[in-house]
């Protein structure tokens, strides 16, 4: 099946102009995060008192990051920590770069990582952080001194027992390392449980670097045994080509399934023949793009989510599946790798189209999951191999997945209302077990 493809260069999707296609509360993300807690929340006739604590983040800190520039001026970078709960343990997630950072999108990040540690029962609130920066416009010294400078204004409320941060979108290993090393300096001593991600000689696990694209895979499989459809003959899409997408792709592909389209924010390819995951990846290496892939059709940046497949997997920003397109997704199953992908309008669209959506506070815990067995491994000081690491990855996202779908086939709810009943349940009864200080 071909795909009418798009000869001019895609412009990628900004907060502005999808704000002009979906409106300003859809755009929104803890507008639309507020809204699945209050649907969960009313199906579950949880108390009220329980919903208003988690409409408050428990803890929000802005601070201004200057950095010394390469040219030798100083430019002032905003940068945000949101512990949005911390009722059943440390808080715990991740630090965007990104210059479409937000308070209310780092706000609605923190309260999916509490719904997301809950989920999947690992002792953690959740947390978020972000920097108003735009990487790729700036040097890897430049990049350095922004994470230290803001790990040292941030490092009043991080610590292992505190708040353990983590990678997400325009992070990675290495800055993971600085701020590993930046919080010890500033405490005196090397502290790797303060952060996840982090590369191996400085504490970091095996497996965690693909873990979020691993659980992806994991949880689809889940569903492919229990819908009864064969994986292999199940075409993949899979958005954004970073950490989630990259790894998601890769190990789908290992698995012998077909991924038959892939976007990143420079484009998007299709082959109904498949796309050669590694070959693709050796070409981006060279060429920093993947758009002009020679081996498939050149598709634009939101076609993405309309191409002909079984399996959809947004692996990139928020929002991507809106009421605007969600009419128009082929896909028989979307497996959310990102986090927000799809708005609530868009949850309904689907819902009544009878597309299936397993949600991101389920298809991506992979990647907190290993970030906790690397904090686990930290603070003993001991390591397991990679094998141990799948394999307990696995025991809990298989387990997760199980729980929330009886709950889907139990109470005839979706797979997202599902989760957020199985997360709610777990955070209610700490918030009930702890009582209200003072
Ligand atoms: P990343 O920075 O490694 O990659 C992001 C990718 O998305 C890039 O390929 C980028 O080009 C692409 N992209 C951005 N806008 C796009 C658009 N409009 N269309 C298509 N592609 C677009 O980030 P990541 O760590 O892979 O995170 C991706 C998503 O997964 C985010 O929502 C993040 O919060 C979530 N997530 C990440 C992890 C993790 O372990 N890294 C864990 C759970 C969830």
């Amino acid at each position: 099946m071909s795909v009418k493809t798009n000869a001019r260069t895609p412009k990628s999707k900004t907060k502005a102009n999808l704000n002009g296609t979906i409106g300003v509360l859809e755009a929104n993300p803890w507008h639309q995060a507020m809204l699945q807690l209050d649907r969960a929340a009313n199906r579950m006739g949880l108390e009220q008192y329980i919903v208003e604590r988690l409409r408050h983040p428990k803890r929000i800190l802005t601070v201004s990051v200057p950095v010394k520039m390469d040219d030798g001026s100083v430019k002032v970078f905003e940068g945000y920590r949101v512990q949005h709960n911390l009722d059943r343990g440390p808080a715990k997630g991740g630090i965007r770069y990104h210059p479409q950072v937000s308070m209310d999108e780092v706000k609605a990040l923190a309260f999916w990582m509490t719904m997301k540690c809950a989920v999947v029962n690992l002792p953690y609130g959740g947390a978020k952080g972000g920097v108003i920066c735009n990487p790729k416009e700036m040097s890897i010294g430049e990049i350095e001194r922004l994470t230290r400078r803001y790990t040292a204004e941030i490092s009043i409320i991080i610590g292992p027992d505190k708040d353990i941060p983590a990678p997400d979108v325009n992070t990675n290993e290495q800055i993971m390392g600085w701020v590993m090393d930046t919080y010890s300096m500033t405490i005196g001593y090397s502290a790797p449980g303060v952060v996840t991600g982090k590369p191996l000689e400085v504490g970091g696990s095996l497996g965690r670097r693909e873990a979020t694209g691993r659980g992806v895979f994991y949880v689809t499989r889940e569903l492919s045994g229990l819908h009864g459809f064969d994986l292999r003959n199940s075409p993949v899409a899979i958005q954004g080509f970073g950490n989630v997408g990259m790894n998601a792709a890769k190990i789908f592909a290992q698995h012998g399934c077909k991924v038959v389209a892939i976007s990143d924010v420079t484009g998007g390819i299709y082959n109904d023949h498949g796309i050669d995951v590694n070959a693709l990846i050796e070409w981006r290496a060279k060429h920093d793009s993947i758009a002009k892939y020679p081996k498939a059709e050149r598709i634009d940046v939101d076609q993405l989510i309309e191409v002909p497949c079984d399996i959809l997997i947004p692996a990139a920003m928020e929002n991507t599946i809106h009421h605007g397109n969600a009419n128009r997704v082929k896909a028989k199953y979307i497996i959310e790798g990102a986090n927000g992908p799809t708005t609530s309008e868009a949850d309904k669209i689907l819902s009544r189209r009878g597309v299936i959506v397993v949600p991101d506070i389920l298809a991506n815990a992979g990647g907190v999951t290993v970030s906790y067995f690397e904090w686990v491994q930290d603070i003993q000081a001991l390591f397991w191999d990679e094998k141990t690491v799948n394999a307990k990855l696995q025991d809990i996202i298989v387990k997760s997945f199980r729980d929330i779908f009886e709950i889907h086939q139990r109470d005839k709810v979706d797979m997202r209302l599902a989760a957020f009943m199985l997360g709610l349940k777990r955070l209610a009864a700490a918030v009930k077990i702890r009582g209200l200080f003072p």
